[in-house]
Parts: structure tokens; C-alpha cells; sequence
């Protein structure tokens, strides 16, 4: 179904966001039909370029970034028509008159501003989109990534914003919750009769969340340098991944319902300061080492510094103080340069109460759900049966598999494709609300502090691998292990 009239606003309509994510989605949805007659693509930056320009910027982000096979001239030219570009200088006073203008000829569309610039620019941009009366009903604004260092400033990003555009208006995007199968987590549990009853501490012995990259930081050193793992992945991606795992039912599918149950998820999980963060939590850094056969340096040599105590990995053990996760760990890990780019929650099941074959039946491993989100996304439900053929009762664990791309014969969508459509449609249902982002920084706040104040040590691990083995002991510790290593 098509979306309303709109004009969406992309601050920072020259920069990588836009190339690789905002301009392929948009065009995606384009070419499903999704997009109405007007429907206007507006970027702005400081960059000088006239409407060619740009123009030309778009044609070549949709190169590098589309499917060849998906440009056809048609769907190419019609998505063109629909791009505007205004050199706007967001700290200064050029170019905002045009801009007004512009959006004056679509004052009944539902007009979305896209913050696609670093987030010392949102207060700016925000008073000015409001001296300039910018603001209609149907506005929303959309705020990437990162919501600030910690609490105190993502509060500071939350109240720039908040002056000018109210809660129901802003739409904190987590690409993370765009991709189809955090959503069929959702269906998976609350869709099927099977999984509910287990889902809790009395069948799940423990959960594991991984999202791991094989990349280094790349271009993106220097800021990676400031942030860490833990800021860049656990405060956002892997806290929302666990919440939507974690949370009690909502009683619809429905956006304050959700966010409701995902924050009291986190207002539930147990703080991690200065006396446990040894105990709870593992910091490694790459060093050279080997990723897919080919030799890649180490992080100092990546952003070019002769020393750093910035993690590139982090495992944490984590635990929800709650009626239904009492006593289930969940253990976190992210990195980069780790031995595979895959992201997973892997739901652990206890081992049957009691085994009524003997030792020739072989071992009873215990019931695992895999949820894949990358790179292949899709579930495995791992299941005991008997092997084939006469040989006797041999037991086997088995993968009840379902590749998303091979049930559906269609690859998935982007998740931004999703999400802007959420955005023109006015539903806030993924994306996460100001006091989400505030919990998340509780809970993450004491942990960062720990670390700095009893100087806890940064583990070395070489390139290639799952990080150092500190974070193997952390999960051995328990007498579980991670899943790629068992
Ligand atoms: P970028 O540096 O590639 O682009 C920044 C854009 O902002 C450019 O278009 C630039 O012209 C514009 N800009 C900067 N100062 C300006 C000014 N004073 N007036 C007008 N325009 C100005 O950055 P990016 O990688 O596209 O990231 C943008 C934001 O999105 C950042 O906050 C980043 O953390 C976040 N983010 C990026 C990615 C990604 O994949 N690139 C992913 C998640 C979040």
C-alpha cells in the first residue's frame, strides 16, 4: 500500500548514511510501489553542489549500492524526479529560506527530517527548523545514532530535540529492530503456541547474544576511538536484541505497548559497578592476526596511535532480576575482526528431567533455538531424533532449519526500508523511546565507570578469532560455552 504525500528532509543528504543506507532504501520502496506521486526526496548539506550535482551523487550511491539488476532506466528515472538538493549551511543562516519555500509547496505532506549529521548538529538544526516554522502536524524527525556518550548527553541530544518536536514525533531509529527477523522474534513468540510456555527460567538454562564482525573500524577510527564496543554496539543493537528476547508480552503490537515491556527489561537488569565488572565483563582489543586468509593489522595500527585502551570487544554476562529470567545468564559479545561477521540470539533449553535410553543411545544435547540475523537471516530449531536405519535407538540432534531467503525465494529488505516507511506512516513501534535510551545508559553507565576506575585491563585477541580467551573463561566459568566454540 502506498504512503501519504511526504517530503522527506535528509540532513546530511551527502554523506555515507545517505549513499549507502537512506538513497538504496528509498529507491527499494520506489520500485515496490510504495512511494506516491508526491513523494519528495530533499537533501541538504553544506557541500555547494546544484541539483545536477547531486543528482549525480545519487545515481552513483545507487550504483555502489543497489543490485544492478534492480536499476532498471524506468524505476531509475522516476526516483530521480522525486530528488531536490538545497546547499544549506545548518549552523548558519543560507539556504534556510529556500528550504522553507520548498517545503511550503507540499504544506499538507507529511514532512519527515532526517538527522543524518553527528549529533552536535541536532541542537542547531532543531532551533532553526523552528525559527523558521518548519514544524507542521504531520512532522516527525528522525535521529540516528550514537544518542550520545552516556547518559548525560544522550539527555542533552534528547532535550535539544525535545524543544522543538514532541515525544510522538521522534523517531530514534535502531537499524537493528528494521531487520525481519528481530521482527519474527516477535511472531516466533508471540505468534505460536509452542514457544511461550518455555520461555523462562524454569526451561532455559541460558542465552547468548552475539554480534560479531569480521571488519576492522576502517574509516571510522577516530571516532571509533572515543566511543568503544560498548557504546558503539551493547548500549543500542545488543540491548534492544535482549529486550525484545527478554520481555513480557505486550498487550498489542502496538508501539507504547512494546516499549513499555522493553523498558521495564531494562530497568530489570542487574548493575554491573566497580565491585562486579571484573567478574561480569571481558575487554579485548584486536591485534594483527588473519581474517578469511588474509593477514590484517591491529587496531593501533588502524587508527594510527601508538597506544589505546578503547575496547573492540566486549562479553559481559548479564542478568535480569525478574520473576521470568531469575537465575538465566544471558552473555553478551560483540567485536570487531572476530572469526565471522554473524549476529544471533541463541536461546539454550534445560536438559531433559531425565534420559530413559542408555549410553548406547548416544548423548541427549539439549534443545537449542538459533535466531540468525546475519548473514543468512533466519531460525534453527536444533531437535533430538532417532538416526536412521537399523542400527538401533542412536540418538542425534538434528536442525529443524528455515533459511528466510530459501522458504521466501526473495532476499530480505533492508532494514532502513522498513523503517523510513514507518516513519512517513507515523509508527514508532521500532524505534525506541527517550527514557529506553535513558535506561540503557543506566545500566551501561556503571559499567564504563567500573572500568575506569579500577583501571580494568584490555585483553588482546588476533585478528580472526572470537576474542580473547578471557571471554571463553568468562562463559566456561559457568559451565556453559559459546556457541561457535562448542
Ligand atoms: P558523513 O561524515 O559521511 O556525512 C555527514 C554529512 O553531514 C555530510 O553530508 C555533510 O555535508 C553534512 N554536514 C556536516 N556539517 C554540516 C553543516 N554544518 N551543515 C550542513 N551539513 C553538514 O557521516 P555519516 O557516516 O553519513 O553519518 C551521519 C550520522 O549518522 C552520524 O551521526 C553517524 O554517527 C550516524 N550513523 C552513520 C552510520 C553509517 O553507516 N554511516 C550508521 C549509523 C549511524
Amino acid at each position: 500500500i502506498q504512503v501519504s504525500a511526504f517530503d522527506l528532509v535528509v540532513f546530511g543528504g551527502t554523506g555515507d548514511l545517505a549513499a549507502r543506507k537512506l538513497l538504496p532504501a528509498m529507491f527499494q520502496r520506489d520500485r515496490a510501489g510504495q512511494l506516491p506521486d508526491a513523494g519528495r526526496i530533499i537533501g541538504v548539506s553544506r557541500r555547494p553542489l546544484g541539483d545536477e550535482g547531486y543528482l549525480d551523487f545519487v545515481r552513483t550511491s545507487l550504483r555502489d549500492h543497489v543490485k544492478a539488476a534492480d536499476l532498471e532506466p524506468e524505476a531509475l528515472a522516476r526516483f530521480l524526479a522525486r530528488i531536490h538538493f538545497l546547499p544549506v549551511d545548518v549552523t548558519g543562516e543560507t539556504g534556510w529560506a529556500e528550504l522553507a519555500a520548498l517545503l511550503a509547496s507540499g504544506a499538507d505532506h507529511v514532512r519527515a527530517f532526517y538527522f543524518a549529521v553527528s549529533p552536535d548538529l541536532f541542537a542547531p538544526i532543531s532551533q532553526r527548523i523552528k525559527q523558521f516554522g518548519l514544524v507542521t502536524p504531520k512532522s516527525r524527525v528522525v535521529v540516528e545514532k550514537p544518542l550520545g556518550k552516556d547518559g548525560e548527553s544522550a539527555r542533552e541530544v534528547n532535550a535539544a530535540v525535545a524543544c522543538v518536536f514532541e515525544e510522538s514525533q521522534v523517531f530514534r531509529i535502531d537499524h537493528y529492530l528494521g531487520k525481519e527477523t528481530v521482527q519474527n522474534l516477535m511472531a516466533l513468540r508471540f505468534a505460536n503456541r509452542m514457544f511461550e510456555p518455555l520461555w523462562n527460567s524454569t526451561h532455559i538454562d541460558h542465552i547468548q547474544i552475539t554480534v560479531a564482525e569480521d571488519i576492522g573500524v576502517g574509516e571510522r577510527g577516530g571516532y571509533y576511538d572515543t566511543s568503544g564496543a560498548v557504546r558503539d554496539m551493547v548500549q543500542n543493537h545488543i540491548l534492544q536484541l535482549l529486550c525484545l528476547t527478554a520481555m513480557e508480552p505486550p498487550d498489542a503490537f502496538e508501539a507504547d505497548s512494546v516499549r513499555d515491556e522493553k523498558l521495564k527489561v531494562l530497568k530489570a537488569l542487574k548493575c554491573i559497578n566497580d565491585r562486579n565488572a571484573e567478574h561480569c565483563t571481558v575487554r579485548g582489543q584486536y591485534r594483527s592476526g588473519s581474517v578469511n586468509g588474509q593477514p590484517t593489522p591491529g587496531y593501533l595500527l588502524d587508527i594510527s596511535k601508538e597506544e589505546s585502551d578503547t575496547e573492540t570487544f566486549v562479553a559481559i554476562r548479564a542478568e535480569i532480576a525478574n520473576w521470568r529470567w531469575a537465575g538465566v545468564p544471558f552473555f553478551l559479545r560483540t567485536g570487531k575482526r572476530l572469526g565471522g561477521r554473524t549476529s544471533e540470539i541463541v536461546v539454550n533449553f534445560r536438559p531433559i528431567s531425565h534420559s530413559i535410553f542408555d549410553h548406547t543411545a548416544g548423548r541427549i544435547s539439549q534443545n537449542r533455538l538459533v535466531i540468525r540475523l546475519q548473514p543468512d537471516e533466519g531460525m534453527t530449531l536444533e531437535v533430538m531424533i532417532k538416526d536412521p536405519g537399523p542400527g538401533g535407538m542412536r540418538l542425534r540432534s538434528i536442525p529443524l532449519d528455515m533459511s528466510f531467503a530459501e522458504t521466501f525465494g526473495v532476499s530480505n529488505p533492508d532494514a532502513y526500508e522498513r523503517l523510513l516507511m514507518d516513519v512517513i506512516r507515523g509508527n514508532q513501534t521500532l524505534f525506541m523511546r527517550h527514557d529506553e535510551v535513558a535506561a540503557a545508559w543506566r545500566w551501561v553507565d556503571p559499567i564504563l565507570a567500573a572500568w575506569s576506575n579500577t583501571a580494568q585491563r584490555v585483553h588482546h585477541y588476533a585478528a580472526g578469532t572470537w576474542g580473547p580467551s578471557a571471554s571463553v573463561a568468562l562463559i566456561e566459568r559457568d559451565g556453559r560455552t559459546w556457541l561457535e566454540d562448542s
